[in-house]
């Protein structure tokens, strides 16, 4: 087959003021076509093949496109689309007609894309990778948080030792921005927090508390996501929890404040993510009880206002009871923050990984 390169070109304009982006064409026979990982640069697509299946899958704008090798045809959404010419394989590479940019995909995203005379006009694509990480030490300021066993240590302080040493960790080893939502000890109400994590459009939210219990021999780790509290263990750490916006941010008013309609409808932007945030409970929960060796309380679900409202995959994590005389001494210890560090790292890390790969 003869591939003759003639440095023609389409161009990618987006809907705001982006700068362009060009799709090379090349000639293959006679019929323009164009290598299918350009669609990468212009559309933020990923790309796979799979030889055994005889299937090349192109993920962008959220969905799907799944072409059949030597064929000319395409499934999405479980139909098929004819882009006339086949789908072309050499060295490695994919190559599609120029058909399909002209006349199929304005068709598979009729929103999204229009052709226009040789101009692709496209909505702005959204990278889907993770990468910005908002990591939130509980409390802070006047909010001490839990108080240990021998009244000399606060929840506040080693949650914010551990976000500390969780975000070297990320920034050493993965390219993500991280973002704490306190660095030092100072109070922050629990609505900036999201806000914070919204306005900086991350893809993850990490909570980081101590538990307390009345009973002092009550101890171990769990991980909660966003729901309504299921068991009223987790309702009494929900309430305990929550009881920094009566306590420090202005009483019953500032209560219902995140019961408002606004909470409610943020509460659905959560929705969203449970699945996700499920899934990287149970990984952190058991990242966790493997690295620590200790007693596993499991996955739980509670209704926590600083994880309401956050637009992205959200957990909180109860590191351990400072109101345990055995756990207070762990979790005050540097080395024991550490490894902390290092097994929420570890999740995040295949979290990340998993994620990025859609
Ligand atoms: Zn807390």
């Amino acid at each position: 087959m003869l591939f003759i390169e003639l440095f023609a070109s389409i161009k990618v304009k987006y809907e705001n003021n982006l700068a362009p982006e060009i799709i090379k064409t090349i000639k293959i026979g006679n019929i323009d076509y164009f290598n299918v990982y350009e669609l990468n640069k212009s559309f933020l697509s990923k790309i796979s093949d799979d030889i055994i299946d005889q299937r090349l899958k192109i993920f962008m704008y959220n969905d799907e496109l799944i072409f059949l090798l030597e064929s000319s045809y395409l499934n999405f959404h479980s139909k098929l689309y004819n882009f006339n010419y086949p789908i072309i394989s050499q060295d490695g590479k994919y190559y599609l007609p120029v058909y399909f940019l002209k006349k199929i995909l304005p068709k598979l995203y009729p929103q999204k894309i229009k052709f226009n005379g040789n101009d692709i006009i496209a909505k702005t694509p959204v990278n889907n990778s993770i990468h910005t990480i908002v990591i939130d030490p509980g409390h802070g300021g006047k909010d001490p948080g839990a108080i240990s066993y021998s009244k000399n240590n606060f929840e506040k302080t080693i949650a914010l030792e551990i976000a500390k040493k969780l975000k070297k960790k990320l920034l050493n080893n993965l390219d993500v921005k991280i973002i704490l939502t306190r660095d030092k000890d100072e109070f922050v109400s629990l609505q900036q927090r999201t806000q914070l994590a919204n306005r900086e459009n991350a893809n993850l939210f990490i909570s980081i508390h101590c538990n307390a219990h009345r009973k002092k021999i009550v101890n171990g780790i769990e991980v909660f996501y966003l729901s309504t509290a299921k068991t009223s263990e987790a309702r009494a750490v929900e309430s305990l929890e929550n009881s920094v916006v009566y306590n420090f941010e202005g009483g019953q008013e500032a209560v219902k404040k995140y019961d408002d309609l606004a909470f409610i409808l943020a509460d659905m932007a959560q929705n969203e993510h449970l699945e996700e945030s499920y899934q990287l409970a149970l990984n952190l929960q058991s990242n966790l009880v493997n690295t620590l060796k200790c007693y596993n309380r499991g996955v739980k679900q509670a209704n926590f206002y600083v994880l309401r409202g956050a637009f992205m995959p959200a957990v909180l994590i109860e590191i351990g009871f400072l109101s345990n005389k055995e756990e207070e001494k762990k979790l005050i210890n540097a080395k024991y923050q550490d490894k902390i560090a290092e097994a929420i790292f570890e999740s995040i890390k295949h979290f990340k990984y998993k994620y990025d790969q859609m």
